[in-house]
């Protein structure tokens, strides 16, 4: 397998990554078409331009007698934390805060949620899926696709559209636009807002939830499905629906805007997590996110330790040495969530691990003859390729290490309680 020579992805990253005569991916040059882009914006102009939208939706609304100014989907993590007090404290908007309950929760997500809501006084809409048809959901896109956590994203990509045509508010605001990053193609010139299409495309696999009505093997029903059928057009039309993303309007530094909602509003870390180092992200459901993470090792080898560090390898705060003990250390750990997952669905882990084969990335994995597949490879094994040194970027910030908060008391209690079910409420 062919790795990266600055970061650490191999050659199989998906979507679609290529290398250059360097040995440099894809990832990694767009990574510096951006930054030197986003160093010649004239932030200060983009910034007017939000403040002055903002206040015509706010004068629209109250001008209508609505009491929401616009919504704000959130999942009570470190980017709605920081989407919300720049909307309401930095901006005087009333938002009405939308959030999809996927079911499958831990106790430190559910307390951050209750935080956002609580420090920054907003009303909260929050749509629960039913348990049964979350199970459901969960194991037959596993089947379909490999994935348990699509009704995450269709929930969070779908439910505030509704929401938005239901309280007749016609501005979301997003966090940050990341499509387009992912893609290589960074367009922030164009100013681009969320569409149907892109979330069906990147969110949700290609599947609308008619589709999975039609698949004759699913067993789903439009009851299952409720918060994911996408508004019709004259809806969205009469109410004037548009979503836009906070990050092409100031700059975006996810983890500064984490250090500063730890500071000021009191957000909470992970006290550790079991598949990166980064302490951060995606802690609303670590659960199936460790699960889901653990799925795409599987398929492809490469997993969230990868993509952290590669990240901070980027960002300059980090040695490529340094990302491949990351790597080494997490990559492969097999997270205790499979655990509370198999039991809530009722399926045994050899069911799993059958159901994945078939999406295992022959260029990475092949099974011995003892039945147990194995990786043929690892940027273990790429430490000193030729190439490394010409590729380096200079280190600004070696190591800079994350702020974990104390733990909430009774805290620890939850979490051991939380390593047999999830937290529904
Ligand atoms: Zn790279």
């Amino acid at each position: 397998m062919e790795y990266c020579k600055r970061c650490v992805y191999p050659a199989n990253t998906k979507p679609g990554i290529v290398f250059d005569d360097e040995g440099i991916c894809s990832g990694c040059r767009s990574f510096e078409a951006k930054t030197i882009f986003l160093n010649q914006v004239d932030w200060p102009a983009r910034e007017r331009k939000l403040r002055d939208m903002l206040g015509e939706y706010k004068d629209q609304q109250r001008k209508k007698g609505n009491p929401f100014d616009c919504i704000i989907p959130v999942s009570g993590g470190k980017d709605s934390h920081f989407q919300v007090y720049t909307v309401k404290e930095k901006y005087g908007l009333n938002p009405l805060l939308v959030s999809y309950n996927h079911t499958f929760n831990t106790p430190l997500g559910i307390r951050n949620l209750t935080n956002l809501v609580e420090k920054l006084d907003c009303n909260l809409v929050r749509f629960t899926t039913a348990p049964g048809s979350a199970k459901r959901l969960a194991k037959y896109m596993l089947k379909k696709v490999g994935d348990v956590t699509w009704h995450y994203h269709a929930g969070i990509m779908t439910f505030p559209i509704r929401a938005a045509v239901q309280y007749d508010v016609p501005l979301m605001v997003w966090g940050e636009e990341g499509f387009s990053e992912l893609m290589g193609m960074y367009n922030l010139d164009d100013f681009v807002e969320f569409t149907k299409k892109k979330r069906q495309e990147h969110s949700m696999r290609g599947f609308e939830p008619e589709d999975l009505l039609l698949e004759p093997d699913s067993g789903l029903t439009r009851y299952d499905l409720a918060p994911f059928f996408y508004p019709a057009d004259e809806d969205l039309e009469r109410v004037g629906v548009r979503g836009i993303y906070l990050s092409n309007y100031i700059p975006w530094d996810g983890r500064a805007q984490a250090e500063f909602v730890i500071e000021k509003l009191g957000f909470e870390t992970a006290q550790a997590r079991e598949r990166t180092f980064n302490i951060y992200a995606k802690n609303d459901d670590i659960h199936a996110n460790g699960l889901h993470d653990y799925l795409k090792y599987l398929k492809f080898g490469y997993g969230r330790a990868t993509d952290d560090a590669s990240n901070e390898v980027r960002h300059g705060r980090m040695s490529r040495e340094r990302a491949i003990d990351m790597v080494a250390q997490y990559d492969h750990v097999r997270p205790s969530d499979i655990d509370v997952f198999l039991k809530s669905v009722g399926m045994a882990e050899a069911e799993l691990m059958a159901l994945i084969e078939p999406m295992r990335d022959p260029s990475i994995w092949r099974k011995g003859s003892d039945g147990t597949w194995r990786a043929t490879d690892s940027v273990v094994n790429h430490r000193d390729d030729p190439g490394i040194e010409q590729a380096r970027l200079p280190l600004v910030d070696d190591n800079r290490p994350f702020i974990r908060t104390p733990e909430k008391p009774g805290a620890r209690a939850q979490r051991d309680q939380n390593q047999t079910q999830y937290v529904l409420l």
